[in-house]
């Protein structure tokens, strides 16, 4: 496998290839819809969490896993910073604290932003030799499968 950094679609040859870079999709296809919805968590130690929690309302959601807690989180348009806000993650913990009391006090293992590739529809769609597969926003994990699936058949 390589990885690059690409500044455009490779072409010619006799292949069909498959865009899906997410926000990179605003150079690789030119496509200026897909904004950043930037997203920030922070992870604390397991307290001895068993079901998930959300308040869609901030929003908040508090989801356990093995060894961590995933506490979120924030929906911000446009913002392209990576960098994780204290204030934002003292918020964040203080509201889920509100909703989930067995977290107060909870260590803070580490804190982590991702930026949604949101698009008003994700693009999934053969145009010549290139398969666009772009757009998720909020929901790529969810509906990853089922892209896939259209992607193989696109593909031929
Ligand atoms: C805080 C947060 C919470 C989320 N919660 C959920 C959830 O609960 N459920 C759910 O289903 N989804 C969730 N998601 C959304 C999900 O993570 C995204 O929809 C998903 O990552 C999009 O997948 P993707 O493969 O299309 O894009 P990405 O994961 O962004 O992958 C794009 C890839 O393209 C590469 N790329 C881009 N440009 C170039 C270039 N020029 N050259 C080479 N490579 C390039 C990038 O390096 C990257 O590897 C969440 C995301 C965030 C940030």
């Amino acid at each position: 496998m390589t990885r690059l950094n690409l500044s455009r679609l490779p072409t010619g040859g006799d292949v069909v290839v498959v865009n899906c870079s997410g926000l990179g999709a605003r150079l690789l296809g030119g496509d200026r819809s897909v904004v950043p919805v930037r997203g920030q968590v922070v992870y604390v130690e397991q307290v001895g969490l068993d079901r998930w929690w959300l308040d869609g309302a901030a929003p908040t959601y508090v989801v356990p896993r093995s060894k961590d807690i995933v506490v979120g989180g924030t929906d911000d348009e446009g913002d392209w910073s990576r960098t994780p806000s204290p204030e934002v993650a003292e918020a964040m913990l203080s509201r889920a604290t509100r909703l989930v009391p067995e977290l107060e006090g909870a260590r803070v293992l580490r804190h982590k932003v991702g930026l949604r590739p949101v698009r008003p529809a994700v693009r999934v769609e053969r145009v010549g030799d290139v398969v666009h597969c772009y757009g998720h926003g909020g929901a790529g994990v969810t509906m990853s499968w089922g892209t896939a699936d259209e992607v193989v058949a696109l593909v031929g």
